[in-house]
């Protein structure tokens, strides 16, 4: 029988352990499972970060990797049957996205709506079905310093002296990643996109009567103001709590320590969003700001449109290839790629390997299917960029007319990709 093939994966972030399960999910029968190795740089994964929103594609694979289940049986996040558009001045709602799809039991077949779930508690769950795979291991705190490749494989050297060798690197070791920065494009860094994500938890608030006090939407909410989006979501099952994340333009600063420090004055960060989402005619909106819990400044940093993914042995997968601003379907974009790599790499073993054709085929057609996707949502993401920069009253107004139109005008092409499932779809490889 064929060796298992042997696959390191850089980062053990939502890429680089999604991406694993694929693999594993995804192998042939034929073959034996692949032996995987996830370096993670920090002592252990990082649960920290805001509520992501699952759309129906993205839950759709999860369901697939069998993390769905684990998600359900943790009883983490909060369904969402749709994302609403408030005008932060007059309390009105102006549009909504939905995922109710035309019976209201979600998108596609089988049908999902939509979870918005903390970072961590997804993070949790795929690493708990990720513990049920013998073919896969994740160590931490092994930071890469060298990588060197050639015709017979990849060989990783780590600060500690230590090394590691496989068949193939993934990078999905994010914005900043190694993989990247020392072998596959060191030119192409990353790029301060001009805003900035102020988030944390606000406790909810109880009325006279004990009760949670109402909130005016159902599930997830962007506030517009003429200076930023203020996002207010559930997040959890029992709603006891609201997300609340502030996309706001926010001036460059020049090195990490400097938004580090940035980031420590959380009072400064609760201050500037008053000032920017004040005036809001719901009052829940200046209460979410004044009790959100733990402010966290989160500077969005972003990859320039297009650049290299791959070179013979090495490829990169999720942030590591195409950082982009938050455009409302990023997580699922992450869990896209990791399946149809996957599904690529799988077709690479059946029909090439074991004939000797390198494994560069198999990126490159996962390549050819990916470009296109990955350039729109990167179009997608400047337009938010553009949404989010600072207006005067006649542009928000102008915004407010706006937004409407461009939701119902791109809803087919949104739920083009709500029902599309890329576990079966054609690879055209
Ligand atoms: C701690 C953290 C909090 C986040 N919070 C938010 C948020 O609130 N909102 C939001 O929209 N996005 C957030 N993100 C980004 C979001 O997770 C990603 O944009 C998206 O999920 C794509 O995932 P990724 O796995 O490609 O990248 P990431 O989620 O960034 O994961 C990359 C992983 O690789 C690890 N890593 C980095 N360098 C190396 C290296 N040299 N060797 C090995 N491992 C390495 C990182 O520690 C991380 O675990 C956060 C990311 C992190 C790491």
């Amino acid at each position: 029988m064929t060796q298992p093939l042997n696959i390191i994966i850089l980062g053990g972030g939502i890429a680089g352990l999604t991406t694993a399960l694929s693999l594993t999910k995804f192998s042939p029968p034929s073959h034996p499972p692949p032996n995987i190795t996830i370096f993670e740089i920090r002592p252990e994964p990082a649960t920290l970060g805001g509520a992501v929103n699952l759309t129906p594609n993205a839950l759709r694979l999860l369901a697939h990797l069998g993390v769905l289940d684990e998600i359900r049986a943790q009883n983490h996040g909060h369904e969402c049957l749709a994302v609403e558009v408030f005008d932060l001045y007059s309390g009105a709602k102006v549009a909504e996205s939905s995922f109710r799809g035309a019976d209201g039991k979600g998108v596609g077949d089988p049908a999902f709506t939509a979870l918005r779930i903390c970072r961590g508690d997804a993070l949790k769950s795929v690493i708990s079905v990720l513990e049920r795979h013998d073919n896969i291991s994740l160590i931490c705190g092994k930071k890469t310093v060298e990588i060197r490749e050639t015709g017979q494989g990849v060989t990783i050297c780590f600060a500690d002296g230590a090394q590691a060798s496989a068949d193939m690197l993934i990078g999905c070791d994010g914005i900043h990643s190694a993989t990247r920065l020392l072998h596959v494009e060191p030119e192409r860094t990353a790029v301060y996109s001009g805003i900035c994500n102020a988030f944390g938890f606000a406790p909810r608030r109880r009325g006279e009567n004990g009760d949670f006090a109402l909130t005016h939407f159902e599930t997830s909410a962007l506030n517009f103001g003429r200076r930023g989006i203020l996002l207010t979501s559930f997040h959890n099952a029992t709603q006891d709590s609201i997300y609340v994340g502030a996309l706001m333009q926010v001036p460059e600063i020049a090195s990490r320590d400097g938004w580090k420090a940035a980031g420590a004055d959380a009072e400064k960060t609760r201050g500037d969003m008053l000032e920017r989402y004040g005036g809001a005619a719901n009052p829940l909106i200046e209460q979410c700001i004044r009790d959100t819990r733990d402010l966290f400044l989160w500077p969005v940093f972003t990859l320039s449109k297009g650049g290299k993914w791959a070179t013979e042995r090495v490829v990169l997968i999720g942030d590591s290839a195409h950082a982009m601003p938050p455009q409302g379907e990023s997580t699922g974009i992450v869990f896209e790629d990791g399946v149809l790599f996957s599904r690529c790499v799988a077709r690479w073993m059946e029909k090439g390997r074991d004939a000797g054709v390198p494994v560069k085929e198999a990126f490159d057609a996962y390549e050819r299917l990916r470009r296109a996707r990955i350039d729109t949502a990167f179009d997608e993401s400047q337009s938010v960029v553009k949404t989010v920069q600072d207006a005067g009253w006649l542009g928000h107004k102008i915004k407010m007319n706006v937004v409407p139109w461009y939701l119902w005008w791109t809803k087919g092409y949104r739920e083009q990709h709500f029902v599309e499932d890329v576990t079966t779809c054609d690879l055209g490889y």
